[in-house]
């Protein structure tokens, strides 16, 4: 990490692009620069690019090649998966979709858009004191007019594992569409898609060190999807668009290199976020709401100070060179209390008082402590 000095705890939003991945990636900018469409011999070059990148993508999560999409982001690839499973089951009479309350917005705002412009019944699952959903309540809800299910792999908010198998057998048991956002579980484990039974999964490569603006969507063969980007025949059909190649090289890439380093990496995480925890915990105001116990993500750490404004915590920290995040930011640089940790059952005070702290493969034991800190002579100036 450069930005000199400056701390850098919010991996759960980005990671910088790992130095070896920008090499791989560099010739593909200037040398080998075809429209993988093309039909001559620079597009050629350019699709066996792209068709080994597809290839290494599939193989890492157990897919076959031609189930493997490339989007322009994590965002693009729930979007996709939203409108494009829900609009094809409606062929088939079905109209209900079921998502968790702790979706990122790509999810939550497409569903809400069936719901008000194209007669989608949309229904929240609940999620308990513990930040997993009520797999009971799901259960006992899908029936035949099930469309969709939509649980993701763990919260980008709270950090918490959630039961996708069960939700996807779930699903399965009324032949729904089970999709499931996997961009914060994939940097920590590997989404073995076969295993967890999911029919679209998404992940997005800005995550784990590779490149921002390349999400992967895996769409299980035989699944009833439609396209959401209309233009070209690129991506067999289903994604017009020049595909980036660049980026799904970077991807691939960079998911290899994740995966081989995952088990080491995810313990160093796992110790400076328990290091981190252990000195914040010192005041007596602060309270975890998700990432110290559970099944968790190691790089994930919600933590709420009790009387103490998110956003004014947030810019004396900045100001002190330390960066984490609050819930979704709007446009207007507000932030609005988090949906996930008022799912979870915090007041609206409370989840205006908690920030995510993610931690990354460059944290220091002694960054994170020296953070840790400042944060709370930080907290305790706020308090006074
Ligand atoms: N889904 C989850 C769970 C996320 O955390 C994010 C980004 O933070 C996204 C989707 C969107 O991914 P992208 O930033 O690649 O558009």
């Amino acid at each position: 990490m450069s930005e000199n000095k400056k701390i850098y705890l919010d991996h759960a939003a980005t990671t910088p692009l790992d130095e070896e991945i920008l090499q791989k990636m560099l010739p593909y900018f200037t040398q080998v620069f075809g429209n993988a469409n093309s039909q001559h011999a620079f597009g050629r070059s350019a699709m066996a690019i792209l068709d080994d990148a597809r290839a290494k993508i599939a193989e890492l999560i157990n897919a076959a090649d031609n189930e493997i999409f490339f989007t322009s982001g994590g965002t693009e690839a729930d979007n996709f998966a939203v409108f494009g499973a829900a609009r094809a089951q409606k062929q088939l009479g079905r109209n209900k979709i079921f998502i968790s309350a702790l979706e990122h917005s790509a999810v939550r705002e497409s569903a809400a858009y069936l719901a008000e412009s194209e007669g989608f019944v949309v229904k929240e699952i609940p999620v308990n004191e513990n930040g997993v959903i009520d797999i009971e309540f799901l259960k006992n809800a899908v029936d035949e007019k099930t469309a969709l299910v939509a649980v993701m792999g763990a919260s980008n908010e709270l950090g918490t594992i959630q039961p996708i198998k069960e939700a996807a057998a779930a699903a399965h048991r009324v032949k729904a569409t089970f999709f499931t956002d996997c961009v914060q579980y994939a940097p920590y484990i590997v989404p073995n898609v076969k295993e967890l039974g999911a029919d679209i999964l998404s992940f997005s490569a800005h995550k784990f060190y590779g490149p921002k603006g390349t999400g992967i969507l895996y769409i299980k063969n035989g699944t009833p999807t439609e396209r959401l980007i209309v233009g070209g025949e690129q991506e067999n059909g289903m994604r017009a668009g020049t595909v980036n190649v660049v980026g799904a090289v970077g991807a691939a890439a960079a998911y290899e290199k994740a995966i081989a380093q995952m088990s080491e990496s995810n313990e160093k995480i796992g110790r400076i976020k328990e290091l981190f925890l252990r000195e914040i915990t010192r005041l007596p105001y602060v309270h975890i709401n998700g990432g110290d116990e559970g099944e968790c993500v190691p790089s994930l750490l919600n933590v709420r100070f009790d009387g103490v404004d998110n956003s004014s915590l947030l810019a004396l920290m900045d100001m002190n060179g330390i960066a984490a995040s609050a819930g979704a930011a709007c446009s207007g640089g507000d932030v609005r209390p988090s949906h996930a940790l008022i799912a979870k059952g915090l007041t609206e005070e409370q989840a205006k008082n908690s920030i995510r702290f993610s931690f990354g493969k460059h944290n220091t034991e002694e960054e994170v402590i020296a953070a840790a800190r400042t944060i709370a002579a930080l907290a305790d100036k706020l308090r006074r």
